[in-house]
């Protein structure tokens, strides 16, 4: 495979060659991720030389292994349970059944779609994209060799870029277990994107965000499902009345939760595989999916040899994404912190303004909304009640039960919207759990970014009847004068 560039030219169309000014740019992104090409695209725009190495497809992890595809998966799980769940409303519904093969061409089209934008977008900014695996082999110097070969040194066809930044954004892979090796039935999240018949028998190692929200799909697509957490809780991230409804309603649904269980090995069982754990007896499954979290790629690049601090493999940097060499900069997965595809695009936008001379604001943590699609739904922002109390002397809390909203009663979901703040003092956390409820981190966000009281958000209108309103209610709550609700 030959390291190619692509230039736009006036009219917009796509050239293979090097830009004007040869192998120079003013950023050298490496990485071509949420981080990367956000960071690429700020500074195109704000008029900087940018080149932008990549060695699979734009996009990254979100666009082609993450957000992007599990969410179509997701959503086809949600038209197959609404099939099942048609004589709850009156509706006389039969599912032939799920066509995995017809499922993965919708994901694959939503994924193509939004790559082919997303290529013209890069593109028509005028970013030379620089196909291979870039290294860092100087402070300001990147060698890109066609994906796949060794180091650059040994390698005829690398080709260097030199920029007066460089922006490290290389993102995350699967972290696994040695006591797990992949293989066959014993998959990550990667491999199970390809997965060609859906499995009778499922564990899921690991109730974390991508945990819960594939043993959602697996459910709904008619495998058993047991979930295997090493914490006491499921989503031990989240508020702890978050997980205790999750578990409930994943119960509900037929799942198996096993918290505070620790796997020990496995062993093929013909086609299956049987896990050991510490305690009790073995489980077998036909799938193991390891969904333990994901670890940032950054070795075999040259970072720690070039001065980049690192701590057990994520780039260490100051709220200005500076890491230890002046000039080189990291955005996104390889960044301590939430691994959130938003995440990344602020702080690739950040670091453009930062080098155009805008002097942006850094990234506040706190205000960054998460969201996982399992159903229900979670959606959640700032500080559980847990850490709320840590910090302040002065916690007060409201749980708004979704059973007196209407529109998650027509919905079918059970589910609340948790709002933690300071007595006589702003909104610092919003937890809420419910079908469809992610559609209300918006607002969550703000009040909480924001530092809004109860009494800030109780006079604005809540339209009726949405799921919105059970944000309204419980803010109403906490300022005194709950409509539908206890105080
Ligand atoms: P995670 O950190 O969310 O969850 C991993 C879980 O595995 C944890 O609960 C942990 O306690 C458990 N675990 C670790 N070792 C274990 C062991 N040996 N046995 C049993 N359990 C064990 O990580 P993830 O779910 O793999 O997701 C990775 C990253 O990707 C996360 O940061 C997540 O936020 C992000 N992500 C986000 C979304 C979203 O925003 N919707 C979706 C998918 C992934």
């Amino acid at each position: 495979m030959s390291v190619n560039s692509h230039t736009s030219t006036s009219d917009g169309t796509s050239q293979t060659g090097p830009q004007t000014g040869g192998d120079e740019y003013d950023v050298v992104v490496l990485g071509a991720g949420s981080g990367g090409y956000a960071c690429a695209l700020r500074s195109a725009q704000l008029g900087l030389r940018v080149a932008l190495v990549e060695s699979d497809k734009v996009g990254g992890t979100c666009l082609h292994w993450g957000c992007i595809p599990t969410k179509a998966m997701l959503h086809a799980a949600e038209v197959a349970d609404a099939a099942a769940e048609g004589s709850r409303v009156g509706i006389r519904l039969q599912s032939d059944g799920v066509d995995l093969p017809a499922v993965h061409a919708f994901k694959d089209g939503v994924v193509n779609r939004l790559f082919r934008g997303l290529t013209a977008l890069i593109t028509g900014a005028g970013i030379t994209v620089v196909e291979g695996t870039g290294r860092l082999t100087g402070p300001n110097t990147v060698t890109v060799t066609p994906a796949g070969t060794d180091t650059p040194a040994t390698t005829p066809e690398a080709r260097s870029l030199t920029g007066r930044y460089v922006v490290l954004a290389t993102g995350s892979v699967p972290r696994t277990l040695p006591q797990v090796p992949i293989g066959g039935p014993v998959m990550t999240s990667d491999e199970l994107l390809r997965l060609e018949t859906i499995p009778q028998r499922v564990v899921v190692l690991g109730g974390g965000v991508i945990g819960v929200e594939f043993a959602s799909i697996l459910t709904s697509f008619g495998a058993r499902v047991t979930i295997v957490e090493a914490l006491p809780r499921l989503v031990p991230g989240e508020d702890e009345a978050i997980s205790k409804a999750l578990d409930r309603a994943f119960r509900k649904r037929g799942m198996t939760i096993r918290t505070g269980a620790r796997v020990t090995g496995v062993e093929p069982a013909g086609d299956a595989v049987r896990i050991h754990l510490a305690e009790g007896e073995p489980v077998e499954a036909d799938l193991l999916l390891v969904a333990v979290g994901r670890g940032p790629r950054t070795e075999g690049l040259g970072y720690a040899e070039h001065g980049v601090q690192l701590d057990r493999g994520f780039v260490v940097t100051d709220e200005r994404c500076r890491t230890a060499v002046p000039g080189v900069y990291a955005v996104g997965d390889i960044v301590p912190g939430l691994q959130l595809a938003h995440r990344g695009f602020a702080q690739g936008i950040f670091v453009a303004e930062d080098l155009a001379g805008l002097d942006p604001i850094p990234l506040e943590e706190r205000s960054i909304p998460r969201v996982t699609y399992c159903d229900p739904e979670i959606a959640s922002v700032g500080l559980s009640e847990a850490q709320a109390r840590e910090q302040y002397p002065d916690v007060i809390t409201n749980e708004y039960n979704l059973g007196g909203n209407g529109r998650s009663l027509i919905l079918g979901t059970t589910g609340f919207v948790k709002v933690v703040a300071r007595k006589d003092g702003p909104v610092v956390g919003i937890h809420m759990i419910g079908t469809r409820i992610g559609e209300q981190v918006g607002e969550a966000q703000l009040i909480v970014g924001w530092e809004a009281t109860p009494a800030d958000v109780a006079p604005h209108i809540h339209a009726h009847p949405t799921q919105n309103e059970a944000l309204g209610e419980a803010h109403l709550a906490l300022a005194g004068k709950p409509l539908h609700s206890h105080a």
